[in-house]
């Protein structure tokens, strides 16, 4: 398949190209384009058939559900069969914006773009490309991330041509994501909200606006014996091709740690990458040492992780150590992700 390769920017949106990219969905076919979170590959949400078309693009597993974005609140009660007042409440705060929420589905929405759930995950995006998509498109786009299964999520077009070229209709360049991680998942079809994902919109913001909320157990913890409440949570995710493990302990115990590691690699040859930061990036002795910015702040180590997780597959890798993050707040997000990026190999010193 040829794909086209177009780009729109977000201050000047050419609503031709739009039109165009809204016909192709409404038809069945798959744009990828970019959100504020990471860039999504969409197709109609509401058509079996295109929401199996993204499954196979991306080599998803099925039963792993996709996220539905709308332009609108007048678009939700037609796929969601109850709207609770917590829902009213976060929509009011955080939409649009990086917040997905679960509701029950209605009959509108196939099973084929809820993985089997009858339960369907919204969202509604503020990138101004996204939602004009949107509107051109129905109403209705599902959309996973834009990266093969299994990889890290895409925060630039490029690394959706990567994954996607050849594989879609449309690739919608419209720049590197302003947030770099996935929405925060809210269900909010039981007796007590429960953050599935974390993300950008933090446990403590959620909190602010509904009184208590809950995190899933699964979300840091690898061990965790609970099963999944999604079944796209039990999958490997945002994974690097080398083999990564973080290192957590005090700042000069870790460096000291990992330079022994990577000294050891060196001796046979192994490429070596670290994921440091601004404060420690002079003191390893790896290939490739990448810091995702300043300790202190999270909004650009979050915008940072995932383009830095790819760029060492471009340069061949093969082993890989992270420093780890405070895991409260934002850090949350980043520390899942990056939990999950190392299939939770974790050393604590
Ligand atoms: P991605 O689109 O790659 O950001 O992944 C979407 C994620 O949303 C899935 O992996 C699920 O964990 C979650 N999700 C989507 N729909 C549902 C649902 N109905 N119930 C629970 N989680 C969901
Ligand atoms: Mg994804």
């Amino acid at each position: 398949m040829d794909t086209k390769i177009v780009k729109i920017e977000e201050d000047n949106i050419d609503q031709e190209m739009i039109e165009e990219a809204g016909k192709i969905i409404r038809s069945g076919g798959l744009v990828a384009f970019p959100t504020e979170t990471v860039y999504g590959l969409g197709g109609d949400g509401l058509n079996e058939a295109s929401s199996g078309k993204i499954y196979a693009a991306k080599g998803r597993p099925s039963d792993n559900p996709l996220i539905v974005h709308i332009a609108g609140m007048e678009a939700l009660p037609k796929i969601a069969r109850k709207i609770p007042v917590a829902a009213q409440k976060l929509a009011e705060r955080f939409w649009p914006g990086p917040l997905t929420m679960i509701f029950e589905k209605t009959d509108c929405v196939p099973y084929a773009t809820t993985g089997g759930l009858n339960t369907v995950a919204v969202r509604m995006p503020s990138n101004k490309i996204a939602r004009a998509l949107i509107e051109a498109s129905g109403g209705y786009i599902a959309a996973p991330s834009a990266n093969l299964s299994g990889k890290p999520s895409p925060t630039e077009a490029r690394y959706v041509i990567e994954d996607m070229n050849g594989r879609i209709d449309m690739i919608i360049d419209g720049g590197a994501a302003d947030i770099g991680l996935e929405s925060t998942i809210i269900d909010l079809t039981g007796e007590r909200p429960i953050i599935l994902r974390p993300g950008y919109i933090t446990e403590e913001m959620l909190e602010d606006t509904l009184g208590s909320v809950e995190m899933d157990k699964t979300v840091i913890d690898g061990n965790s014996s609970q099963p999944p409440k999604a079944p796209g949570m039990k999958y490997r995710h945002y994974a690097p091709k080398g083999s990564l493990t973080i290192v957590e302990g005090h700042s000069l115990a870790v460096t000291e740690y990992i330079n022994t590691q990577l000294e050891a690699c060196a001796e046979k040859g192994i490429k070596t990458g670290v994921i440091a930061t601004d404060e420690t990036k002079e003191k390893y002795l790896a290939d490739c040492v990448k810091s995702v910015g300043k300790r202190s702040d999270e909004e650009v180590i979050a915008k940072h992780l995932f383009r830095i997780l790819r760029e060492f597959d471009d340069e061949n890798v093969q082993v890989i150590y992270a420093e780890s993050f405070d895991s409260r707040g934002m850090g949350c997000a980043i520390m899942n992700r990056l939990l999950k990026a190392a299939g939770h190999q974790v050393i604590r010193l």
